[in-house]
């Protein structure tokens, strides 16, 4: 599972948020439909693959409980529209994204607290105490299940997508591919999440900054990459924790894309930011929220 929800802050947690705590509690997790009990895998921060959460042997979801059907309906989306169970599953298509007050969620080193934030609040109560299914599509706290979300469901990109700063209100309008139309290194006036394919070559770190290359940009007459677009992370002022999430899931990302390519499918490595054009430099994009960055593989389906 990708996700899962934190015992005593009732908050879903991504498996990649693990990444960014000092200590794991493994058994401070269960499902976020059912409410079994699961536990964190390959979280370690030397471990280069990506964290996930699981069912213990011994134990299986809840009758009602909504991880198989979701499961099912990531399937069926890559071939047609699953609208209608989108507009009432809680996680799969997040409606908007909500950063939430660091201080209470991510800062590792406060305590604990129940804060009530929009995603423990329209979470499905536990199966076994009442049964209520009221929420339609949630709020995410990190751009992840949004991205998620773009390469799941191709063909309900028409769904609606809130993302502060971003101006365009679709998920088909809001993102937008780097590269697209062999164009050259373009300028955009208009703020987007952007994405593109990750260059295999490894992210460059100094103490300020870690800067990802993108297999995108300016290509010669004879297919070669002379111009390529970059995201450069602004990490100065960053916790270790912080930095740790974003170099890595670029390091993953990278190692999971080598992989797909080597086994001949179709899924590749993207990079996906909400960060500004730099004014002097327009190959390089800055990007200064590590919640605004993430790197997913995946096959990408465009539905005109
Ligand atoms: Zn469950």
């Amino acid at each position: 599972m990708e996700s899962a929800r934190d015992k005593y802050t009732r908050e879903i947690v991504e498996a990649e948020e693990l990444w960014q705590l000092p200590t794991v509690d493994r058994k401070g997790y269960e499902c976020g439909s059912c409410g079994v009990d699961v536990y964190p895998a390959s979280y370690l921060k030397t471990n280069l693959k990506r964290p996930y959460f699981s069912l213990y042997g011994d134990t299986d979801h809840l009758n009602g409980c909504d991880v198989e059907g979701d499961k099912k309906t990531v399937a069926r989306g890559k071939k047609g529209s699953v609208r209608d169970e989108l507009e009432t599953s809680p996680g799969l298509s997040p409606s908007r994204l909500t950063l939430r007050d660091e201080r209470v969620a991510v800062d590792p080193t406060l305590p604990r607290t129940s804060a009530q934030t929009s995603s423990a609040r329209t979470a499905r109560r536990d199966i076994d105490s009442e049964t209520v299914r009221p929420v339609g599509r949630r709020a995410a706290n990190t751009i992840r299940p949004i991205c998620r979300a773009f390469l799941n469901f191709p063909f309900d990109r028409n769904m609606s997508l809130d993302v502060p700063g971003v101006d365009d209100k679709t998920y088909w309008t809001a993102f937008k591919k780097l590269g697209a139309g062999n164009k050259g290194i373009e300028t955009f006036e208009r703020p987007k999440i952007f994405y593109a394919e990750l260059a295999w070559a490894k992210a460059q770190e100094d103490d300020g900054s870690l800067t990802i290359p993108l297999s995108a940009g300016e290509w010669s007459t004879d297919r070669k990459l002379v111009r390529h677009y970059k995201v450069r992370v602004s990490w100065a002022k960053w916790s270790k924790y912080k930095r740790t999430v974003v170099r890595n899931e670029m390091e993953v990302v990278r190692e999971e894309g080598i992989k797909a390519k080597k086994k001949n499918l179709k899924d590749r490595a993207y990079i996906f930011f909400i960060g500004d054009q730099d004014e002097d430099d327009p190959t390089i994009f800055n990007v200064s929220d590590h919640r605004l960055i993430c790197g997913l593989l995946g096959a990408l389906i465009i539905v005109s």
